[in-house]
């Protein structure tokens, strides 16, 4: 049955069907709105996972933790997920849960408030209009080229890794890695041991946070197929979500004890892995643990030391037709480059124009950086809400949790509407400030603060995530403070 407020039909028009976007359009069923278009750039679902599909790409988030809490899967195949099979498990929940009302191959470019609702346009031209737009479009999908000489005449491949060109052959050939975020080093441990030589350029060190990555046994998959409670409980295991609450409570307190097991533990694993002194003294980063987002690995120094890998620092002068010469007047030779360079994090629903009430322009409001009311709401852009947008908790956390958490807030504002109490919910701008000054204030004092160039930071510099703990953002989306809301 379809849910209507004051004598009319809700419609709901949802941006992206990656992960965030799915999830909105099975809540809405859920909860019983029938109106709802998901509007999709790309031919296929799965966001980041559709994108993202580079050598070595495996989630650093545990697979039973990286799910959707609905909808188990016993049949993960390691504690950490590679790439492809999280885009199967996506593929699997839209065919399950029947996500039938995707239009692919429909990217939105015009997202205007006439006042009352929605007016949508996209760039193959459909026009559509809705009481409630959900934005979920991601966070990292635009990607960074760097800005280096000549790389247009490189004469071998060259790709950014989010964008892998998979008829390029790997095998035996002399490859080039630029960057060593999350992304760099996973194609690193990846490649060393099957290209002829594998160079990785690394402008700045990176801490390395060890891991374990064994795959689940077959006797451990079929007890969790025939035993929904011991699945339940891998779900939500208690030790793993202590250690993940104590992560974030020493992201936000960086002298805490936490944080020096931590620092502890990531040293200790440069220290204890790498042989070659000098070789170790370049991996050392000159900052604090964690203060870039923290790199887990199961073997990243153990893959650069093979012998044919060799780490790379000393600085890229420009790309030559033959590969890549560094600035000690050095030329790599090279048949393939990849730029593991990331990512324009503060793009977020752009280069969309959205316009808001009065011809409020989000780009305008989003100049110098971008910001929402508890990551969520705009002042101004009324029933518009955001899934893993600005300042929300992005740091080695499960960005599925967090769009679930998100979701039972926003499902709050939209009762709001259809109880018929309001037509137009948006926070105010009283409390998008107050909300600003105190997440600012308090991201200053985080380990994300303590000194090192990262995505994480805005254009002034400050870090733009949720400086808070996992526990306060968890009792935050239970439920809106409603005195934070304008509802006409
Ligand atoms: P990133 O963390 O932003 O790293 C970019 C790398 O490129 C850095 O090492 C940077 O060096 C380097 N770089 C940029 N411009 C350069 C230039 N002109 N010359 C030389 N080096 C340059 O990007 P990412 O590795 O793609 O990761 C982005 C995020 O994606 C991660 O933090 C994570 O949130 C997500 N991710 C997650 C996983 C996962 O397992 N869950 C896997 C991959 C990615 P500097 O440090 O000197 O700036």
């Amino acid at each position: 049955m379809s849910k209507e407020s004051q004598g009319r039909e809700l419609r709901f028009v949802i941006i992206g069907a990656g992960m965030a976007g799915i999830l909105s359009a099975i809540k809405l069923r859920e909860a019983g709105f029938q109106n709802v278009t998901i509007y999709e750039k790309a031919a296929r679902i799965g966001g980041t996972w559709r994108e993202n599909t580079y050598p070595g790409l495996t989630c650093d988030v545990p697979s039973h933790s990286y799910t959707y809490s609905f909808a188990p899967n016993p049949d993960w195949s390691q504690i950490m997920p590679p790439g492809g099979e999280i885009q199967r498990y996506f593929e699997g929940i839209v065919a399950d849960y029947r996500v039938d009302n995707i239009a692919f191959n429909q990217e939105v470019i015009r997202c205007e408030f006439d006042g009352d609702r929605w007016q949508l346009e996209t760039a193959a031209g459909i026009k559509d209009s809705a009481d409630f737009v959900i934005a979920a479009t991601g966070v990292l999908h635009h990607p960074r080229w760097p800005d280096i000489k000549g790389a247009d005449s490189f004469a071998g491949a060259l790709f950014h890794s989010a964008q892998w060109d998979h008829a390029v052959p790997l095998e035996g050939k002399r490859i080039g890695i630029i960057g060593n975020g999350s992304t760099g080093v996973q194609i690193v441990s990846e490649l060393a041991p099957r290209a002829a030589k594998l160079c990785h350029f690394q402008r700045t060190p990176q801490w390395i946070m060890p891991i374990e990555n064994r795959p689940f046994t077959n006797e451990e998959k079929q007890a969790l197929r025939s035993d929904p409670a011991l699945l339940h409980q891998v779900q939500n295991d208690p030790t793993l979500n202590a250690s993940i609450e104590r992560f974030s409570e020493a992201i936000v307190d960086p002298d805490s004890d936490a944080m020096h097991e931590i620092e502890t533990l990531v040293i200790g694993n440069l220290d204890n892995s790498v042989s070659d002194p000098v070789l170790r003294e370049k991996l050392r980063p000159d900052y604090r643990v964690a203060c870039k987002r923290l790199i887990f690995s199961t073997d990243y120094y153990e893959k650069v030391q093979h012998p044919n890998a060799e780490l790379v620092v000393e600085g890229i002068e420009c790309i030559e037709p033959a590969g890549v010469r560094t600035k000690d007047g050095r030329l790599i030779e090279l048949d393939v480059i990849v730029f593991a360079t990331g990512f324009h994090a503060d793009q977020f629903m752009r280069p969309m124009n959205v316009t808001g009430r009065n011809g409020t322009l989000l780009n305008e409001v989003w100049t110098p950086k971008p910001t929402a009311y508890m990551a969520i709401s705009i002042p101004e852009f009324p029933n518009l809400f955001m899934l893993n947008g600005p300042n929300g908790p992005v740091g080695n956390f499960s960005l599925i949790e967090i769009a679930e958490q998100q979701w039972h807030y926003i499902s709050q504002l939209i009762d709001k509407v259809a109880s018929g109490e309001c037509r137009h919910i948006a926070a105010t701008r009283e409390a998008l400030e107050a909300f600003d000054k105190a997440r600012i204030s308090a991201a200053k004092t985080t380990v994300f603060g303590s000194g090192c160039q990262s995505w994480y930071l805005d254009a002034e510099g400050v870090p733009a995530t949720w400086p808070w703990s996992r526990a306060r953002f968890a009792e935050e989306m239970q439920a809106p403070k409603l005195d934070a809301f304008e509802m006409l």
